[in-house]
């Protein structure tokens, strides 16, 4: 292949969209009014909707919505959130900004998501929550998470950020625990072309909260009744996200087609492991994570193929230097070492064909 294949392409979404989302900003530039508006509150009912839950409030990003969520639920200073030991850090920073400990569960090696039985032994009197990822863009095993929280009286907040449109037994992400953190950051399978984030609950009071969080602690203006933050989305995000919600479903069908394409073709080839689907599963593909005993070499040999990829991700956040202080060793937490050390997402996306598929797949059968 003479052209680079980019691990995922950024420009043809602009292209196959250009006259909605020009129509879209022209809107916004004329009405004049670019904060909390008509296209935010457009944005947060067709989103909900989609979700098939009650509420949806737009944020700044998707740190913000667990952060918000969290807050709102008056979680705090020592407060236990449990965590998985392999996400993006995002994840553990929204409990560490409300004085919170993070607590991290390792998670099952074949789906790379929070295994439920480890969660149980890490429950402790201080616990309050549990914050499955929903990794990848394949759902968490929210059931067994759900009792959970029932017989310890915990709340389960998805982290949704890799995961829009992802389902679990038949059930959409945003609507399978008590709240759930979305991120659309342009990468994101609904991204808009900025920052930006939205909490999505069917809890009425926790909606409420965050509303006020987002916008000061205040319900009225120059009113404040908590310390809030300044956390919106903005109207011309809204807008672009609002055209490209319509087309999330389609664009998560072209991930899937490629997904099966790896998966039909690369089952057999010596050392590699291929993402593991679960029955109860319909993941969007965020990411296509291979694992392979020398994904330097890898990584390496692809490049030189013209083929570009990831790894999600090389540090897990107890060993990252932002979390120094909690002090935890090198292989407290083996499985969530073994993923970073082993992974590697390769090509995937609503705008990369099969031909490029095809190439990935003939390059991986002859690595040696
Ligand atoms: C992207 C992401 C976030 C954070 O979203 P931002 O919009 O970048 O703040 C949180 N958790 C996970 C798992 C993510 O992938």
């Amino acid at each position: 292949m003479n052209q680079r294949i980019p691990f995922l392409d950024m420009k043809s979404p602009y292209r196959e969209l250009k006259d909605e989302l020009d129509h879209a900003y022209h809107r916004v530039m004329e009405s004049g009014w670019y904060i909390l508006g008509e296209e935010v509150e457009a944005f947060e009912q067709d989103f909900a909707a989609y979700c098939g839950a009650k509420h949806c409030i737009g944020l700044g990003n998707g740190l913000e919505a667990l952060h918000l969520i969290l807050r709102a639920y008056g979680i705090g200073q020592g407060d236990e959130v449990i965590v998985p030991s392999n996400t993006y850090i995002a994840t553990w920073l929204a409990v560490s900004y409300t004085g919170a400990t993070p607590v991290p569960v390792e998670p099952d090696l074949r789906t790379y998501n929070l295994d439920p039985q480890r969660v149980e032994s890490a429950i402790t009197s201080r616990t309050r929550a549990i914050l499955p990822v929903h990794l990848y863009g394949l759902a968490a095993d929210m059931d067994p998470l759900m009792s959970l929280a029932d017989k310890y009286n915990l709340r389960v907040i998805e982290d949704a950020a890799q995961a829009q449109g992802a389902r679990y037994k038949g059930r959409l992400s945003g609507n399978l625990g008590h709240a759930a953190g979305f991120s659309f950051y342009p990468g994101k399978n609904l991204g808009a072309l900025g920052d930006a984030g939205a909490v999505v609950t069917n809890d009425e009071s926790l909606a409420g909260q965050v509303r006020m969080l987002r916008n000061y602690g205040s319900k009225v203006k120059y009113f404040n009744d908590v310390k809030g933050y300044n956390s919106r989305l903005d109207e011309m995000q809204a807008a672009f996200l609002r055209v490209k919600l319509n087309h999330l479903n389609e664009w998560n069908e072209r991930r899937s087609t490629l997904a099966s394409a790896y998966l039909n073709s690369l089952s057999n080839v010596n050392d590699l492991i291929l993402p593991f689907v679960p029955d109860w599963a319909s993941p969007i593909w965020h990411i296509f994570p291979i694992r392979h005993p020398r994904r330097d070499d890898l990584q390496k040999y692809l490049k030189n193929g013209n083929v570009d990829t990831l790894i999600h991700y090389p540090v897990p956040p107890h060993l990252s230097k932002a979390y120094v202080e909690m002090g935890i060793p090198k292989e407290a937490f083996p499985v969530a070492e073994t993923i970073a050390s082993t992974e590697l997402s390769i090509p995937m996306g609503p705008h990369m064909d099969l031909d490029a598929v095809e190439y990935i797949i003939n390059l991986l059968k002859e690595f040696d």
